[in-house]
């Protein structure tokens, strides 16, 4: 029996989150859900987005499961998602995105993976708010220091990339290969112009990169470019490495080359603790409306179930999954050619086909 903590989120979370639990106890694996809530709900609750309990009880269980949380743009409280990765240190956020046969509009034969720094970079969150007197001091701070003069009504967000975790995110990307009989590992930057953060991110990742040689194959490509190539020509890629706020940008990229956010799934993970999740959010306009897809939750609920150990339930789920998306029947309006096709499944009646279909 494995105890693991359930986050059903916000918006479409509880719904997709529902869904996709009635799969996971289909395969038969014993689990025993710790329920917490956090985001908007919590915040209703306990007056706190992230009450403590929730990171309790992922320190005495050391897996989650969790749906999407809102945040807020540009006020109010600040990404529960980035919090709990920093309390947790769960430095990596892997996301794999395949193509199922019979998604529509995805690039067929994709199976890339995407390894994104999650500590640091511009989500580190030291952001200094236009006219504060603090942003002031920084402003003439930088101008006595650099002899640069950044305009007095500006806001900063500082970006930060270190060595260590640089290394960390790199070495644990070539690890992946090595585990999962991947081949090559591409580093993504833009270390022509920033030099001191980008740059260092590429000077680590080649020296990590010499250490793997004849085993791994290894490339850079600026993330200019890589976007352009992803969308031309994404079968050439295999395992990608990126800093927190271009592995964000690129995720969503190759979530629309397989076939959209409803089919992506992710998981944060750290030496310690993981956290599994869908790639969207919570897409609040479909909150209730038992509409949206449930299969970036299920699979990230696969990508879980191996993590537990669990390999052969996960491949029968997975399969499962893929027999219903292959068949595009019971299928999501995502998936179907057009979005207002009368025939589409919604949520939880796509879960109960996928749970048909599950095999001993
Ligand atoms: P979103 O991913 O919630 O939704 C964008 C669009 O993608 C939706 O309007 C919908 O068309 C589509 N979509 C998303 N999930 C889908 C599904 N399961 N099935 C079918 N279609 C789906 O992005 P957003 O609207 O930019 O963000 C909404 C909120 O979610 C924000 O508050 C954001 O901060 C938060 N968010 C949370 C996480 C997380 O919890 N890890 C990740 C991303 C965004």
């Amino acid at each position: 029996m494995h105890t693991v903590t359930l986050i059903p989120g916000d918006g479409i979370g509880p719904e997709i989150t529902q869904a996709a639990r009635h799969c996971l106890e289909a395969t038969g694996v014993k689990i025993k859900w710790e329920v917490v809530r956090a985001g908007t709900s919590a915040m209703e609750k306990y007056g706190s987005p992230l009450p403590s309990e929730v990171i309790e009880s992922i320190k005495r269980n050391k897996v989650a499961w969790k749906g999407p949380i809102t945040t807020p743009v540009g006020e109010g409280f600040r990404s529960v998602n980035v919090a709990l990765r920093k309390s947790l240190n769960l430095y990596m956020c892997l996301r794999p995105y395949k193509y199922y046969p019979g998604v529509r509009g995805g690039f067929q034969d994709v199976d890339l993976i995407i390894i994104r720094e999650n500590t640091e970079d511009l989500y580190a969150g030291i952001e200094f708010e236009h006219d504060k007197p603090e942003t002031k001091k920084l402003i003439d701070f930088i101008h006595s220091l650099k002899g640069v003069k950044i305009s007095d009504d500006s806001g900063i967000s500082i970006k930060p990339i270190s060595i260590f975790a640089s290394r960390r995110i790199v070495e644990t990307a070539f690890r992946y290969c090595l585990k999962n009989s991947r081949k090559k590992v591409t580093a993504v930057h833009k270390a022509n112009i920033m030099k001191f953060s980008d740059g260092l991110f590429l000077k680590v990742a080649r020296e990590v990169a010499s250490r793997y040689e004849g085993k791994v194959e290894f490339e850079e490509r600026l993330v200019d470019n890589m976007c352009m190539q992803l969308v031309q020509k994404p079968q050439n890629y295999d395992v990608l490495v990126l800093p927190n706020l271009y592995g964000d940008i690129i995720s969503d990229l190759c979530a629309g080359l397989v076939g959209g956010l409803g089919v992506a799934p992710g998981a944060n993970i750290g030496d310690e603790y993981a956290v599994f999740e869908p790639t969207h959010g919570s897409a609040p306009k479909y909150k209730g409306m038992n509409k949206v897809n449930p299969t970036g939750m299920i699979l990230s609920g696969v990508m879980m179930l191996k993590f537990l150990g669990e390999e052969k339930a996960a491949d029968r789920l997975e399969r499962a999954v893929a027999e219903v998306i292959r068949e595009g029947n019971k299928v999501t309006y995502d998936l179907k050619a057009h979005p207002c096709d009368p025939t589409a499944a919604g949520t939880q009646e796509m879960a109960q086909v996928i749970i048909g279909k599950i095999k001993n």
